[in-house]
């Protein structure tokens, strides 16, 4: 990856580990060759730019949906607050974050913001993607409605990322790793290598 976005993804705010993020950007190559690529869950821009950056390689984008709010567990008095991420009215507000690393970082033309709530914005989706990467809201309705609301978007032998998959409760909450089972025992995707937290599948047909 370019030493200059790798820099600017690492130095960003963000839950992503460098090796996960690089495991992020090879699984966004692979896919570019395609078609688009769509991640739920912006946040600051972290894992926007290892995916923009595989984007740009391949002459693809990169749509980022979040309505910029943070999720439960990014509320002040919440375990993941950053103080430094408030508006004047002393609400959650990553969008001035997101658009500056992704100015930073030189991805304007590849990295494409959409602030909205993700069940809403897949209602009115019609265009096949090739990468979906899962890593929006960690309560089971959000992790739900964001595998049924997009894994039918993507395209045959698209490849579906979730992050956050943890088998053991003991390391965090389970929802992401339900709907990895569910996409696994719906037998319409084939798990291909992940890294950590990070897990990959391929879609193989349009069982979810
Ligand atoms: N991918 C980021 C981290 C995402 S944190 C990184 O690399 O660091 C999860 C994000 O999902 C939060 O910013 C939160 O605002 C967003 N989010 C949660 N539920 C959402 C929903 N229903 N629609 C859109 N965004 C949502
Ligand atoms: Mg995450």
């Amino acid at each position: 990856m370019d030493e200059t976005l790798l820099e600017i993804a690492q130095a960003a705010k963000g839950f992503m580990p460098d090796d996960e993020g690089l495991a992020l950007y090879e699984a966004g190559l692979d896919a570019a060759r395609d078609g688009p690529l769509l991640e739920i869950g912006s946040y600051c821009g972290k894992s926007a730019v290892y995916l923009g950056a595989a984007a740009k390689e391949r002459g693809s984008s990169l749509f980022s949906i979040d309505h910029h709010r943070g999720s439960e567990e990014n509320q002040p008095g919440e375990e993941y607050h950053d103080p430094d991420l408030v508006d004047e009215e002393g609400r959650v507000d990553t969008l001035p974050w997101f658009r500056s690393t992704i100015e930073e970082a030189g991805l304007s033309n590849w990295v494409i913001g959409v602030v909205g709530s993700s069940p809403k914005v897949a209602r009115a989706w019609t265009t096949p993607l090739a990468l979906v990467f899962i890593d929006g809201g960690h309560s089971r309705v959000a992790a739900d409605a964001d595998y049924l609301s997009w894994a039918p978007k993507l395209m045959t032998g698209g490849l579906l990322a979730i992050h956050d998959v943890f088998p053991d409760p003991a390391d965090g909450g389970r929802a992401p790793f339900e709907i990895f089972e569910r996409a696994r025992a719906s037998g319409g995707f084939e798990e291909l290598q992940g890294c950590g937290s990070l897990r990959v599948l391929r879609k193989l047909d349009d069982r979810i």
